[in-house]
């Protein structure tokens, strides 16, 4: 008899979640648990909750709808709090298990929360799944990564690496064993409101959601509308839940190959697949440089950036009196949410116009984003303050040229401005 656990971590769904078939084939009773680390919680250094509202909200929400279907599939999944280094070994004892399935996760605290439990002794098996391409397919040893995007992204396509199907979700689950853990179970709390209801973070809302986009013709005009502000369907919106892992890159690859089936490969079509290899290469660059990533520098030979706890507070607070910015600061407060171009202007705002500390930044995305991704959103900052894999030594983004090109009429202005403030004409 083999009592397994399966420890959900940034992967709070059923299809195409190998990690989690690995389990399935390997166990006669199954455990499956979610874990909210109490480190979720702690304050950061620059004062502030790490996991903000709208993501705790967006989370809970995933984890509500798994606990259900796997209920229908005769599954039991256990939310519990606590650090998971101590948690899973003693449920483990408990229930008699001798196994940890899970996924890996590239970042210097997922790992070690994997280090640590198999230095408490248990059998964990980490399978790699967040990526669309898997890194056994890539070209090259993931030590021998370009590390610039567009030689990359030219190596993928040169040797014509494609990402695996995507596996069906499980039809049964392997029973829970019959003597649960005496642990405190919590279950996700109630949910705080959101500005936006229809940001629903359950794994059916994303596939509904993928349908929806993938059965229109947005992606044939993705190009050209991706850098706008405003409306729905500018951009494919699906990052919150491949943050979550409501949804597998994978599955989105096969939906937008199944659009070009239908409506016609173009250039904005292809654009989809370059932002999700984005996302991949990001991914692939944290596996290689690991913990050098978090430091102030980064992987640049300059000094270490500067701070000034005001003007962060300004900037946090949307205040620092550039209403474009303002704006785009206050939308990410409120909403949990931000177009691509406005994280690029606020990010580049902090970092060249009030000389802060890209880390501070970093960590105000992370409390408020409902798609962060530790990789994407490090690669990113770094990628703006010039000390990552930028070969042009930073980017900076010039607000006034940005809000004439992005905002012509001020109405993204007009959205977001300050009610204490005359709004934009
Ligand atoms: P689309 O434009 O429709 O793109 C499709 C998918 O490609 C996205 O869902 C995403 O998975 C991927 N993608 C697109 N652009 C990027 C990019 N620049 N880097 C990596 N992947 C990309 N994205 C996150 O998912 N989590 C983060 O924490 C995050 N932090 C960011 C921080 C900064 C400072 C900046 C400039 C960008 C950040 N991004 C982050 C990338 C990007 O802004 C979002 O992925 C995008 O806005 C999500 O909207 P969408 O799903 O409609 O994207």
């Amino acid at each position: 008899m083999t009592v397994s656990i399966y420890w959900f971590r940034n992967d709070l769904r059923l299809t195409d979640n190998v990690a989690l078939a690995a389990a399935c084939s390997a166990s006669d009773e199954l455990l499956l648990i979610h874990v909210r680390s109490p480190d979720e919680n702690m304050a950061t250094p620059w004062g502030f909750a790490r996991r903000g509202p709208h993501r705790q909200r967006f989370r809970d929400q995933a984890l509500a709808e798994l606990r259900r279907e796997m209920a229908s599939r005769g599954g039991t999944l256990l939310v519990l709090d606590g650090p998971p280094q101590q948690v899973l070994p003693m449920v483990a004892q408990q229930i008699g298990a001798s196994r940890i399935f899970c996924e890996s996760i590239a970042a210097p605290e997922e790992m070690a929360q994997v280090a640590g439990l198999r230095e408490a002794g248990l059998d964990v098996h980490d399978t790699w799944q967040s990526s669309l391409l898997s890194p056994a397919d890539l070209p090259f040893e993931i030590a021998a990564l370009p590390e610039v995007f567009t030689a990359f992204r030219q190596a993928v396509e040169r040797a014509g690496v494609a990402p695996r199907p995507a596996s069906p979700a499980p039809a049964r689950l392997p029973p829970p064993p019959p003597r649960l853990p005496l642990l405190l179970e919590s279950g996700p709390q109630p949910a705080p409101p959101c500005a936006d209801p229809a940001l629903d973070g359950s794994e059916m809302s994303a596939l509904a959601h993928v349908t929806r986009y993938f059965d229109s013709s947005a992606p044939q005009s993705y190009k050209q509308t991706r850098n706008r502000l405003l409306g729905a369907d500018y951009s494919t919106g699906l990052s919150c839940w491949l943050a979550v892992g409501a949804l597998s890159p994978r599955t989105v690859f096969h939906a937008l190959k199944a659009h070009e089936a239908r409506f016609g490969a173009n250039e904005s079509t292809y654009w989809i697949w370059f932002e999700l290899l984005w996302r991949d290469f990001f991914r692939f660059w944290s596996l290689k440089h690991g913990v050098r990533l978090f430091g102030a520098r980064g992987l640049g030979q300059q000094p270490p950036p500067g701070h000034d706890p005001q003007a962060f507070a300004r900037w946090r607070a949307g205040q620092t009196g550039h209403g474009f910015v303002d704006a785009g600061l206050r939308e990410l407060a409120a909403t949990g949410t931000l177009s691509n171009r406005m994280r690029q202007v606020v990010a580049s705002y902090l970092i060249h116009e009030l000389a802060c500390d890209w880390r501070a930044g970093a960590a105000w995305f992370e409390s408020c984003l409902i798609d962060y991704d530790v990789c994407s959103n490090h690669g990113n900052w770094l990628y703006i303050a010039g000390r990552g894999a930028d070969p042009r030594q930073g980017r900076w983004f010039n607000p006034d040229k940005q809000a004439a090109e992005h905002d012509p009429d001020g109405s993204y202005r007009a959205l977001w401005a300050d009610p204490h403030v005359e709004p934009v004409p």
